[in-house]
C-alpha cells in the first residue's frame, strides 16, 4: 500500500532533540529513489502555518507540470530538485514527514502539505508541532537562499577538515562544544553529535576554541565525520524514536558511548561520565580523559 514513509514521531523521554544530519540524509536516501522522475500534477495546502508561513499559489505556480531530478540536502534541509530549475527546499523541524503514499490512503492530521503526483502517488507534508516547513526557489538561487547563504561548509564535505577547523577557531573565545555547533562554522553538528566528537577526540566540551592546536583540530574534525559517518550508515539516532521505512528504529542509540550515560563508566578510562549543561543544552563528557 504505502511505498515510503520517513521521517520523525513521537518525542522519547529523554531531553528532546532536533532531527540532526544523519536523520536527514537517511530520510534523503530513502526518498530519492522513491520520488526520481515523478511529474506534480497539483499541489494543496491545508495549513499554510508552519515554521515559514507556505505559499501555496507560489508552489502551485512553480511546480505543477515539473518532474522531480533528484533529491539533495543542505545542513539540514532537504532539496528536491525538479526541471525547470526548480527547487523545493523542506525543513523537517522537529515532528517533520515526508512519506510517498497512494492518493487513496486516507489523510492523517497534521498532514498540513500534499504533492499530487501523476500515476495516482502523492508525497505529503506531515508536521505535528509545525517547525518544519516547505518551500520553492530556483536551483540556480540555492546558494544565495536566505536560509542557506549563512551556513558553514558540510561536515563530510571537501571543505571541512582540521585546517579549516584551525583556521576558523583563532580567535573564538567560546568553548569547543557551541563552536562545532554553530552552523555557521560548520553544519550538522547537532547536542548528541558534538559530545560523541569531543568524547572521541578527547577534548574537553568546555574548552575555549582557540585553545586547540593543529593536532586536536584535526581529531576534532576527524571524530565529527567519524560519528556522524557512523550515524548515517546505521540511519540516525534512535533518541527520538527515529523510524526508517517499515518502522525499525535507527540503531545509532545503542553506539552511544557518552551522551545519555551521566554517572555510568567511561569506555576508556576508570573516570565516570558527567553531564554539565552548556548554553542550554546537556553535555555529557568524561572528566577523565576529555582533557582541556
Ligand atoms: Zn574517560
Amino acid at each position: 500500500m504505502s511505498r515510503v514513509v520517513m521521517g520523525l514521531s513521537r518525542s522519547s523521554s529523554r531531553e528532546f532533540e532536533m532531527p540532526e544530519l544523519p536523520e536527514v540524509e537517511t530520510v534523503r536516501r530513502t526518498l530519492e529513489p522513491q520520488l526520481k522522475g515523478y511529474k506534480v500534477v497539483g499541489v494543496s495546502v491545508h495549513e499554510p502555518r508552519l515554521r515559514w508561513r507556505v505559499d501555496g499559489a507560489r508552489l502551485r505556480r512553480c511546480i505543477i507540470g515539473q518532474s522531480v531530478l533528484g533529491v539533495t540536502r543542505r545542513a539540514k534541509y532537504l532539496q528536491i530538485f525538479f526541471s525547470g530549475d526548480v527547487c523545493l527546499l523542506v525543513h523537517l523541524g522537529m515532528t517533520g514527514r515526508l512519506s510517498v503514499l497512494r492518493s487513496e490512503v486516507t489523510l492523517e492530521k497534521h498532514d498540513h502539505v500534499i504533492f499530487h503526483l501523476e500515476g495516482g502517488f502523492e508525497l505529503r507534508f506531515h508536521d505535528p508541532r509545525r517547525f518544519g516547513s516547505v518551500d520553492v526557489c530556483s536551483i540556480s538561487d540555492l546558494p544565495s537562499h536566505p536560509r542557506l547563504a549563512h551556513l558553514g561548509p558540510e561536515p563530510l564535505g571537501p571543505d571541512f577538515g582540521g585546517d579549516y577547523l584551525y583556521t576558523v577557531s583563532r580567535r573564538v573565545r567560546q568553548p569547543v562544544k557551541a563552536f562545532v555547533m554553530d552552523a555557521k562554522r560548520v553544519v550538522g553538528v547537532g547536542n548528541i553529535y558534538a559530545c560523541e566528537a569531543l568524547f572521541m577526540a578527547g577534548v574537553n566540551p568546555k574548552t575555549r576554541a582557540s585553545r586547540l592546536g593543529k593536532v586536536r583540530c584535526e581529531r576534532v574534525a576527524d571524530a565529527i565525520r567519524t560519528v556522524l559517518t557512523g550515524a548515517i550508515e546505521r540511519g540516525g539516532t534512535t533518541i527520538r524514536d527515529f523510524e526508517s521505512t517499515v518502522g525499525t528504529p535507527g540503531g545509532y542509540g545503542t553506539n552511544l558511548l557518552v551522551y545519555g550515560r551521566d554517572g555510568g563508566g567511561c569506555p576508556r578510562c576508570e573516570g565516570v561520565i558527567k553531564r554539565i549543561v552548556q548554553v542550554g543544552r546537556s553535555t555529557f563528557y568524561c572528566p577523565g580523559c576529555q582533557r582541556a
